[in-house]
């Protein structure tokens, strides 16, 4: 599981002061450098860390601690709140157009998971909210991103929009949106193209389909495993794209976790979704308190 190494480091630091009575400026001083050590070591963004100390030392040493009856713990509290904070706060809704289909495109580097995540969004919106979703092939490069897309389409016995690799794929879109409308379905989840790289063409191509189809929502499907590039990765698409939320992936392997503790401080966009497993059942609403409360025990 991701994060287990920052668990345990932060778990043991607050342990330390959770007890005390009286907290003094060194306590604070001490813990606040257990806890800068044990992020910058989880990987997460040194500016990051350095903001989320400073926020933390503050409350820590001011009123809301020191006139406290139990003080140790209160700190703790404050440590989880930033946490929580860092993460995105509250939990974040999925949108719903006033008129249907809703419209989800999915973005990302290819290899983070962006169709598997597809198809776990669609079936996690049909079983959550009972929801009909329109699966589209808009990676028209990779063949085997369509047939995958195709067999997940079989697999939860929905359908799938896709004219192969001929087509262009703002058109695509387009044609799937209308094939939705006909068919009274109420989401149209697309799947983009994605590169080993950010590049330009790439950006143009989604810029082009996103100016299209006016979607409600733009998810940027990140591989949580990739560390710091996973943020640096963020940035760019959140530039050109304007991102509305990130899904992160593969939370379930020994990542240390620092990416998704740095992903929304730097581009202000929530954690929407936790990929944790390769199952078409195995995608999470992501909920920072939750995650927090997890991390630190
Ligand atoms: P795409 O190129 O972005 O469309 O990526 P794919 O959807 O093809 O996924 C790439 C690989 O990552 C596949 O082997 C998926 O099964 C795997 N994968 C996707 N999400 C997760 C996840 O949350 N956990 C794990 N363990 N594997 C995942």
């Amino acid at each position: 599981m991701a994060f287990e190494g920052l668990a345990d480091r932060l778990q043991n630091t607050i342990q330390k002061i959770k007890g005390k009575g009286k907290v003094t400026e060194q306590d604070v001083k001490e813990m606040t450098r257990e806890v800068r050590l044990a992020l910058l070591e989880a990987d997460v963004n040194f500016k990051v860390v350095k903001d989320f100390i400073k926020k933390v030392k503050e409350r820590a040493v001011g009123q809301e601690v020191m006139e406290s009856l139990t003080p140790g713990q209160q700190v703790i509290k404050v440590v989880k709140e930033e946490l929580t904070q860092l993460m995105g706060g509250d939990e974040s809704k999925i949108a719903v157009a006033d008129k249907p289909p809703t419209v989800i495109m999915m973005v990302g580097l290819q290899g983070a998971g962006k169709t598997t995540t597809t198809g776990k969004l669609a079936n996690l919106l049909r079983k959550k909210y009972n929801r009909k979703p329109l699966l589209v092939a808009a990676d028209v490069y990779r063949p085997a991103a369509i047939d995958q897309l195709e067999t997940l389409g079989k697999q939860l016995n929905m359908p799938v929009y896709s004219e192969g690799t001929d087509a262009n794929p703002v058109d695509i879109a387009n044609k799937a949106m209308e094939r939705a409308k006909e068919e009274h379905l109420d989401y149209v989840i697309i799947d983009t193209a994605g590169r080993l790289h950010v590049d330009n063409e790439l950006m143009d191509e989604l810029i082009q389909i996103k100016q299209n189809v006016n979607p409600d929502e733009v998810f940027l499907v990140v591989d949580s495993m990739t560390g710091q590039d996973a943020v640096n990765v963020a940035e760019s698409f959140n530039e050109q794209l304007n991102i509305s939320g990130v899904v992160l992936t593969k939370l379930d392997g020994d990542t240390r976790g620092g990416a998704a503790l740095s992903i929304k401080a730097v581009t202000e966009k929530p954690i929407k979704f936790a990929g944790m497993g390769e199952k078409l059942d195995e995608l999470e609403v992501f909920h920072p308190e939750r995650m927090a409360s997890r991390i630190l025990g």
